[in-house]
């Protein structure tokens, strides 16, 4: 007799067994009819699952009751939609083999192994979906299916795919005594594979989908197993859904800060220095050093002090940290001496020893600094602390190195050097909570100013059933608090999560929107109770006694470098007035009115803005189309009547007509107040823009 209570805590009463399905119609057929799934005490099932026990129950529709699309109805019909494009795929392509096809974020993909027969190729795409839309209007019910473990083995090495086979071990492995398949039809007649699920009940439930694009991968990731083909598909409820989706995919595309980072000259990646190497030009030197500028400004304010800190450090500082040898993979491997190379050469020591050697301590070498934390560590070492002093709020725009793999590196969000917004916090115990107060209006100030209004924070818990943390258990318990009271502070989403603190402490990590609604994961802000321990830290407290104190990091903006990278896709290049590498070009009609506008340009400059003048021959309409290619935010054009009535035409980038005139003295000020408040337009205002 199963008791099923619903969302609004209604409840019904089943004399037997009941499918989500049956619930949905007795419910009302409207439900039904839009069902693609079952959350079942809070697990993701199929429509048809039987319920047999008392359970929580809520029908899975794709549209959310406070409008957008329902995360788990999309996980449905891209899942579906994956088995839609193998059946298709294998259909026109009958040599390959499936294996492995998860949901996205934004869509799905399948891998698949096209060894020993035809390619795939974008060209194909047409006809792949062709067929899906074959399928979907089949409308063919998804069928689940299982078998014993055993006998479900025997069926697949008798269906003879390595790739399922090993899948189906590692759910043997992780503990299935069963396996389970989706026919999409009748099992036995219809197209199958071995899948968990769930799916949407049929084919027809699948919206509108499309084959995006094609990458090479490897089986389980490892490059030294099968060469595979993953094949990128997404799919939505909805044909507009479906639009929306690809006019963001657009956008994003016009936006690249790949693309834009050279059309505006703002960084170069240069062969010659190192793949992930950031050379950054005059123009992206600007826009950083506009904002370090902001940030130092507010920093200090907070009472935080700057130091400059090496980009080398020793290997035995690392071991202390514990950085090395632990993240060797990402790091640049150590540099070493001469006259200690030469010895080792002399001795005939073989790399591999010497790799053991460096392991263990008994040379000793330099690495480029993967992390700041052990150079401030010692900074704040360096001289006696008492409970007066703290907190030490020590920052730096410090350069950090990690290894990435070469194929993981593009533009500026994926590099081997980067500038990080960095600082330390020694505090009391006491103090973490104030502490962690003040890094967080900090970023909700820098957001609000760039206008990134929409941004949420993830605060990382540890997981109650591990021993791995360290620290006082009743201090984790406060540091968790502070983390919940400063995250609830900003007045933002946030989402707390259990099991994502660092062994060391909890943390607060930022996801910010861009304009056109992709998500940025940011910095993070991390209590640390371990370095403290391992570097034997200590303030002498009322007691006249020696403490620990607590080490907060905070690099809230991440790196310059990710953080410009996202700046420039999410102002598309166009940056406001205070961070645009040319803010205003002056540009004269005619040679009438040259001296004029040499004085104007000669103005803004002892304002300290960044003006150019363009006393080229070129038409007006062309120095407007240049200064518009570069996004300069204002331009001043001017003709012998300007000069006359010492008048200025203003025009704003991405506002089509004349903003209009303006008066010599008016226009230079109101440019210089819009630099000075990063922001408030007051040239704008003045035409009510
Ligand atoms: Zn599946
Ligand atoms: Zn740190």
């Amino acid at each position: 007799m199963p008791v099923i209570t619903l969302p609004d805590g209604s409840k019904r009463t089943y004399d037997k067994p009941v499918t989500a399905a049956q619930v949905a119609a007795d419910i009302g057929a409207g439900l039904a009819k839009a069902a693609v799934g079952a959350k079942v005490d809070g697990e993701l099932r199929d429509l048809s699952a039987a319920l047999e026990k008392d359970c929580a129950l809520a029908i899975v529709t794709p549209k959310k009751r406070e409008g957008g699309a329902d995360a788990d109805a999309l996980f449905l019909i891209r899942h579906s939609t994956a088995h839609v494009m193998a059946e298709a795929i294998q259909r026109l392509f009958p040599h390959v083999k499936l294996v492995y096809g998860p949901p996205l974020e934004t869509g799905f993909y399948y891998d698949i192994s096209f060894e020993g027969g035809k390619a795939i190729s974008a060209d194909d795409f047409a006809a792949i979906e062709a067929e899906m839309a074959r399928i979907v209007a089949e409308n063919r019910p998804f069928t689940r299916y299982e078998m014993p473990a055993a006998k479900g083995m025997d069926k697949l090495k008798a269906e003879g795919s390595k790739f399922k086979l090993d899948n189906a071990e590692r759910a043997c492995e992780a503990g299935s005594t069963t396996l389970s398949w989706y026919a999409t039809g009748e099992p036995g007649k219809a197209w199958e594979d071995l899948c968990r699920g769930p799916h949407v009940p049929s084919t027809a439930k699948i919206g509108a989908f499309k084959v995006m694009s094609l990458a090479s991968s490897y089986w389980k990731g490892d490059e030294t197993l099968d060469r595979l083909t993953r094949v990128y598909g997404t799919a939505f409820a909805t044909k507009d859904e479906l639009a929306a989706h690809l006019t963001q995919l657009d956008e994003a595309k016009k936006r690249d800060h790949r693309v834009l980072g050279k059309q505006l000259r703002l960084f170069h990646i240069d062969e010659m220095v190192g793949q992930g190497l950031i050379l950054w030009t005059p123009n992206g030197s600007i826009v950083r050093q506009e904002l370090q500028n902001f940030i130092s400004d507010e920093l200090r304010k907070q009472g935080y002090t700057q130091v400059f800190t090496p980009h080398i450090g020793k290997l035995d500082l690392y071991r202390t940290s514990g950085h090395f040898p632990y993240y060797r993979e990402s790091q640049y491997p150590p540099v070493i001496e001469h006259e200690q190379m030469a010895a080792l050469a002399k001795e005939g020591c073989s790399c591999g020893e010497l790799a053991n050697r460096l392991e263990k301590g008994e040379i000793d070498g330099y690495l480029l600094k993967p992390m700041n934390c052990p150079h401030h560590i010692r900074i704040f070492a360096s001289s006696p602390h008492s409970y007066r002093d703290m907190p030490v709020r020590l920052c730096e725009f410090g350069t950090v190195y990690r290894w990435e793999q070469s194929g993981e590196i593009g533009g500026m969000t994926r590099v081997r050097g980067f500038t990080q917004d960095d600082a330390h916090l020694f505090c009391r115990e006491d103090q973490v909570a104030q502490e962690l107060l003040g890094c967080l209006s900090l970023v909700k100030l820098i957001f609000g100013t760039l206008g990134m209004n929409e941004y949420r924070v993830r605060v990382g818990l540890r997981d109650p059933d591990s021993a791995k943390y360290v620290g006082d258990p009743a201090n984790w318990d406060k540091a968790e608090e502070a983390c919940r009271v400063a995250a609830k502070t900003l007045g933002v989403p946030f989402s707390e999560e259990p099991g994502e603190a660092a062994f060391y402490g909890p943390k607060i990590d930022f996801v910010v929107k861009d304009v056109i609604g992709r998500s940025w994961q940011l910095g993070t802000v991390q209590v640390d109770y371990n370095l403290p321990e391992r570097f034997d830290l200590s303030y002498i407290g009322t007691d006249n006694q020696p403490h620990r104190p607590v080490m907060i990091h905070r690099a809230p903006f991440g790196s310059m470098e990710r953080f410009i990278g996202c700046l420039i896709e999410h102002f598309a290049g166009a940056f406001p007035l205070w961070l645009a590498p040319e803010q205003v070009r002056v540009m004269p009609i005619s040679e009438k009115s040259a001296d004029y506008a040499r004085e104007l340009h000669a103005a803004l400059v002892a304002k300290g803005l960044r003006a150019t003048l363009d006393e080229s021959n070129d038409r007006i309409q062309g120095k407007i189309k240049q200064a518009a290619d570069m996004k300069v935010p204002y331009c001043a054009v001017v003709g012998p009547r300007d000069a006359e009535g010492r008048k200025v035409s203003v025009r704003a980038f991405g506002i089509d007509a004349n903003l209009g005139e303006m008066g010599f003295d008016a226009f230079v000020e109101g440019l210089a107040q819009e630099y000075r408040t990063r922001g408030q337009s007051a040239v704008r205002a003045t035409f009510g823009r």
